[in-house]
């Protein structure tokens, strides 16, 4: 069995357990592959994860007990510091794959051109905005926003130095 260290590869994806929803959403705005939702807990989570090689992030302390895969016990009960947590585990950098992944459906977004969003997004977005991606599973359309300014900030803030 490998430690997340060894498998801290660009391309590591994560299982969450449901009580790690916000983790997970973040994880996610950090453009990085993770399986979340209601249906996962238990051994499901650990089948869904050992069928597609993910590691397991959990705040569970008898996982041990149910031969888990590669899991990462998670310390805390706050979303910063769990990502703080999971940052370093496994070497990833905030900012690299940033928003480039569906919030929802956990796709990769893809580039979408500025004319075909005009009937789709608000006017004054589609006015002040140059750059749309969007989802080819849900169709939600994306584009830098305030929020996501918000996001980045959030992010640097969690930079390793
Ligand atoms: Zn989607």
């Amino acid at each position: 069995m490998k430690s997340p260290e060894e498998t801290s590869v660009r391309d590591q994806k994560f299982a969450a357990d449901r009580m790690l929803g916000k983790l997970a959403k973040w994880l996610r705005i950090m453009g990085q592959d993770v399986i979340y939702g209601q249906h996962l807990s238990g051994y499901g989570l650990l089948r869904a994860a050992r069928a597609e090689n993910r590691l397991v992030l959990t705040r569970d302390r008898g996982l041990k007990k149910k031969q888990p895969p590669d899991f990462l016990f998670i310390e805390s009960d706050h979303y910063r510091d769990q990502l703080r947590q999971v940052i370093k585990a496994c070497g990833l950098r905030p900012l690299d794959k940033a928003f480039t992944r569906c919030l929802e459906c956990n796709i990769v977004l893809e580039p979408h051109s500025k004319t075909s969003v005009e009937k789709i997004v608000p006017p004054h977005v589609f006015a002040t905005q140059e750059r749309f991606s969007w989802c080819p599973k849900c169709r939600r359309v994306y584009w830098p926003a305030t929020h996501h300014q918000r996001m980045l900030e959030e992010l640097k803030n969690l930079e390793p130095c």
